[in-house]
């Protein structure tokens, strides 16, 4: 059996190791990946020392059943760093690189694993399925695993075509050395409040910016900071939406009574959390994708204490300001951007004009309008259609890609993020290394 893997980044490696690990002999595994590394992909591609992991090195494990296999892999390569420590990003690369080598290396003689580099492009479905890539080569397998990641961002609302080709519109802020081109002194616009906006401040304050700081995203929320864990157990909560909104509230107010934090709640509900979405109906799901999604995700997917820090210095100094409101238009006129703004709660506009705009508004929703050209020809075709919440992919319980006329692919997967609208907390680590194992299990299943 060959097995094609489009994209190299976490996913796409981790699922080659369990494939390595399960195949029968004579299986071949192929990787299409586009850039010039394989296992980093947006989240450890970056060089920068102080881009750090927002989970502790113990829960890193690219393994379920090793839990320490990164803090062991860590000390076996001269750090010392205890279990708790938040890692630069770029190490967890070089570890990942690692553990698919050693895969390899093992499984040689046995299992064939090659890399191509490229861009896939167009998606055939059929038996057997097939990749063309930019150049025209056309590559035939007999299953194929959709691991493309997180879609590109997408534009802010309202962004004329000028301001989009200004230079000082930062488009993608993972793009290699688009901040440095801010000068120092500069006033920068940042569009969204999240995780990536918290690299993007650390980045700017790594480099000793001066120039103020101005964040604005809908609500305003920005990442909670980690605190030290004590773990708590959580009974899985039960009944409808609101129920387990305020069981869940009522667990956070009891926690610091028991010597316990909110955050150790809601780490407690990881284990369910997959499950709560899949039980959830299509109202529940949008219901908590309105009202809840936001908290969610500030309170879930947390930042090491050294940004926090980061975040909380500048705020304090008057640097930074964090503001809730929508975006009307970003212009670019005469050599400036002409921003509009409503901010939260008021009818007036506010008109700005920043040296710099960087956009942190997170990955593209809409598969159809993605830059992804891979995405945006399979959804056009009808091979794969988006999920009904716009979150990602529409998939089956085993990950197999639905078509656009409902019919579920007996050979073509998606893992990873392009899987989110099926299992929403789906975006690290300790959540698709799982995923990878199944996945393999799957893919082998003649
Ligand atoms: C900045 C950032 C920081 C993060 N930090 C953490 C963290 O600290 N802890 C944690 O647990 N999770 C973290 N995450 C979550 C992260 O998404 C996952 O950990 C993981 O990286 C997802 O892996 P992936 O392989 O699915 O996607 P990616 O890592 O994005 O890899 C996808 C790969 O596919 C390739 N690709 C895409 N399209 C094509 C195509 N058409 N042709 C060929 N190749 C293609 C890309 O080049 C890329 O290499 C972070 C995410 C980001 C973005």
């Amino acid at each position: 059996m060959h097995i094609g893997i489009i994209g190299g980044g976490f996913s796409g490696c981790l699922l080659a190791v369990h494939l390595l690990r399960r195949a029968p002999a004579g299986t071949a595994i192929t990787i299409v990946e586009r850039a010039d590394v394989i296992g980093r992909g947006a989240a450890y591609g970056t060089v920068n020392p102080e881009h750090l992991l927002n989970v502790r090195a113990g829960n890193m494990s690219a393994f379920p059943d090793d839990p320490q296999n990164f803090h062991a892999w860590l000390t076996a390569h001269g750090d010392p760093s205890p279990a708790s420590t938040f890692m630069p990003r770029m190490r967890y690369g070089d570890y990942i690189g690692h553990v698919l080598r050693a895969a390899v290396a093992e499984q040689a003689g046995k299992v064939h694993v090659s890399f191509v580099g490229g861009v896939a492009q167009t998606l055939h479905a059929g038996t057997p399925p097939a990749v063309v890539l930019e150049d025209g080569r056309r590559l035939v397998f007999d299953r194929i695993a959709l691991c493309f990641g997180n879609l590109p961002p997408g534009a802010p609302p309202g962004v004329t075509e000028s301001a989009r080709n200004s230079a000082r519109y930062l488009h993608d802020p993972w793009k290699a050395r688009g901040l440095e081109a801010i000068p120092a002194d500069d006033d920068v616009l940042i569009i969204g409040s999240g995780l990536t906006m918290a690299d993007v401040v650390e980045t700017l304050s790594g480099r000793g910016h001066r120039g103020k700081i101005a964040v604005m995203s809908r609500h305003g929320f920005i990442p909670h900071r980690h605190e030290t864990a004590s773990p708590v157990t959580l009974q899985k909560p039960t009944g409808s939406l609101l129920n387990m909104f305020r069981a869940v509230r009522a667990a956070v107010k009891a926690a610091p009574a028991k010597g316990h934090d909110w955050r150790d709640v809601i780490d407690a509900l990881r284990p369910w959390t997959i499950e709560l979405w899949r039980g959830f109906s299509l109202a529940d799901r949008r219901q908590f994708l309105r009202h809840v999604r936001a908290h969610w995700e500030v309170h879930r997917h947390r930042v090491a204490p050294a940004i926090a820090d980061t975040l909380a210095r500048t705020q304090a100094s008057g640097q930074l300001t964090i503001s809730a409101g929508r975006i009307v238009s970003i212009d670019w006129k005469d050599g400036a951007f002409d921003v509009s703004i409503r901010p939260r709660g008021e009818a007036e506009i506010l008109r700005v004009s920043p040296s710099w705009i960087v956009n942190c508004t997170g990955p593209q929703g809409d598969y159809a309008k993605t830059s992804n050209p891979l995405v945006r020809n399979a959804v056009e075709a009808g091979v794969i259609r988006p999920d009904p919440q716009q979150l990602g992919l529409d998939v089956t319980d085993t990950c197999m890609v639905i078509d656009a006329h409902g019919m579920a692919s007996p050979n073509i997967a998606a893992v990873g993020p392009p899987t989110r609208g099926a299992f929403w907390e789906i975006t690290s680590v300790p959540d698709i290394r799982g995923a990878c194992a199944q996945m393999a299990e799957t893919l082998l299943k003649s």
